[in-house]
């Protein structure tokens, strides 16, 4: 291609690259992302890990070197024993995620056992940021320099938080806490002695005095932390969520803290809204508190479709279906494709653009020449209802391929992904008018009437039929030759086969049932 897409593209992640380098140009761009691991990361939290490792990739398509982190607040304090987790778990409460242990025995701490599920969710995304740990951090004393700032300029901090406070902060009030060293239990109890060190007084009775450039027990509260990351990092960029983001949250005392208290700039940091999902209502797992996560999308989304619907848009809210719009966002993405590969072109250049770019921000692997050859995801859902499930995979095959070339891996793999997320939606989600079956015996109050003749020439040949085309094609002159209308032809043809007016197109729906089967079926209504 010419140009690259990224550059004529107008797409918000490439916006904001835009917008990055221009207010910086020639750094090496740091993105940040992070999250307290203190539960199940859902698809809401997603979004901001989308979000960022999408201008991060836009960074990059740009020839800019940029370097994805992703922090994982573990550091931060348990705050309250989760319903399903023991009550003996209390005794835990204002420890680090970090030091308290895992409940289900599988991962050395609390935080280790969430951290895992996300991390191996990217992963199938093909994402990967640099993982750091505030705990590992905070006890290596990198913010020592920060902390030591913050303190000193106590009463700057607290006079902007109290900007949007109703109630002026405490006389004792300090931008830092501590961990103590006995009981490992959060205490606010400390005074600021002199440069880079703190005596403090922990409500299990244990007393110290502590230099925090040689002991990481001291920590900055959150709104003076999240600004000590921005400044020691240098991050370019780093969007969140609405509950940061209201009238002086967390993001807008944390931008005064950096630029007033630390004298660094602040990261572009647009908002992102929040996801939804419709159709999955009582049928989520109830252990996991109906959360959402992104392996209960990968059930039934592909992971490039997956992306696709993150890289969709930012300032909107979004609407994962586990209904029949299931249908509607495998169809976008697939018309994102045939955009990419030139399989369709618009009027509207600027469109065609956006739907090529969105495509090429949503692949796992690297693009290949040729356009995949794949099924859609109704096909997928036909041939799961339709084709016994041994032969499914290779009938899917042979569907994708046709009359053209053979299939490489890649198509698949994108084919086999689809079959299984058409299944797992079957038996999981789908409602009860997709799942249209075969009669098992012939209708006996069906009366076909003068269609007769039409049905017994479509027995006499079906067998010769070698393509979905052939079949319609003979059910058309079916009709015609007998004098009938084919829309009253397929009308019979979906009474005597399913019981219902309307249904599948014949062609694709009598080649996946096999066309002995259908045969014997419609000569029961022609004896
Ligand atoms: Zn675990
Ligand atoms: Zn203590």
């Amino acid at each position: 291609m010419a140009e690259k897409i990224c550059m004529q593209s107008l797409h918000w992640a490439d916006q904001y690259a835009k917008k990055i380098i221009e207010k910086n140009p020639g750094k090496t761009y740091i993105i940040e992302s992070g999250i307290t691991p203190s539960g199940i990361v859902h698809i809401g939290n997603f979004r901001e890990v989308m979000t960022q490792y999408l201008v991060y990739r836009a960074l990059l398509d740009r020839g800019e070197k940029a370097e994805f982190i992703y922090m994982w607040d573990d550091y931060d304090r348990f705050r309250k024993v989760p319903k399903r987790i023991d009550k003996s778990y209390e005794q835990y409460i204002g420890m680090p995620v970090s030091m308290v242990p895992d409940p289900w025995n599988c991962h050395e701490s609390y935080a280790d056992h969430f951290k895992e599920k996300l991390m191996e969710e990217l992963n199938i995304l093909n994402i990967h940021p640099k993982y750091l740990s505030a705990t590992e951090l905070y006890k290596k004393c990198t913010f020592a320099k920060n902390i030591n700032t913050a303190l000193k300029n106590t009463e700057k901090i607290k006079q902007i938080l109290n900007k949007f406070r109703k109630e002026n902060l405490g006389e004792k009030w300090l931008p830092a806490i501590v961990v103590c060293s006995k009981c490992h239990k959060e205490t606010e109890n400390l005074e600021y002695v002199k440069d880079y060190t703190v005596k403090y007084r922990c409500s299990c009775g244990n007393e110290e005095t502590i230099d925090f450039r040689k002991k990481g027990n001291v920590k900055l509260r959150w709104r003076t932390d999240w600004a000590s990351r921005w400044a020691h990092y240098g991050v370019d960029f780093e969007s969140s969520g609405k509950d940061h983001k209201s009238q002086g949250g967390s993001w807008d005392t944390s931008t005064l803290i950096c630029e007033e208290v630390f004298q660094k700039p602040v990261p572009i940091g647009p908002m992102y809204e929040f996801i939804n999902t419709k159709g999955n209502a009582g049928k989520m797992s109830s252990s996991l508190g109906n959360t959402t996560t992104v392996s209960d999308l990968l059930k039934i989304y592909t992971p490039e479709v997956i992306k696709s619907i993150y890289t969709a848009k930012l300032n909107k809210p979004i609407d994962i279906a586990f209904d029949n719009d299931i249908f509607n966002i495998y169809n976008y993405y697939d018309e994102t494709e045939e955009a990419y590969f030139g399989k369709k072109t618009l009027e509207n250049k600027k469109k065609e653009i956006q739907l090529k770019r969105l495509y090429e921000l949503s692949q796992i692997d690297e693009i290949n020449e040729q356009i995949p050859k794949k099924i859609s995801f109704r096909e997928a859902v036909n041939i799961v209802l339709y084709v016994a499930e041994e032969k499914r995979k290779e009938y899917a095959f042979s569907f994708a391929e046709g009359e053209g070339d053979k299939l490489i891996d890649s198509d698949k793999k994108i084919i086999e992904n689809r079959l299984n997320c058409a299944k797992y939606w079957l038996d999981n989600y789908a409602d009860e008018n997709i799942k249209i079956a075969l009669l098992e015996a012939p209708d006996k109050k069906l009366d076909v009437g003068d269609f007769k003749k039409s049905i017994k020439n479509i027995c006499d040949n079906l067998t010769g039929c070698q393509s979905q085309k052939d079949i319609e094609q003979l059910i058309y002159n079916s009709a015609k030759d007998f004098n009938k209308q084919p829309r009253d032809m397929f009308r019979i043809l979906y009474l005597a086969l399913i019981g219902k007016e309307r249904g599948p197109r014949l062609g694709g729906f009598i080649e996946m049932i096999g066309k002995e089967k259908i045969k014997r079926l419609l000569e029961g209504y022609i004896k």
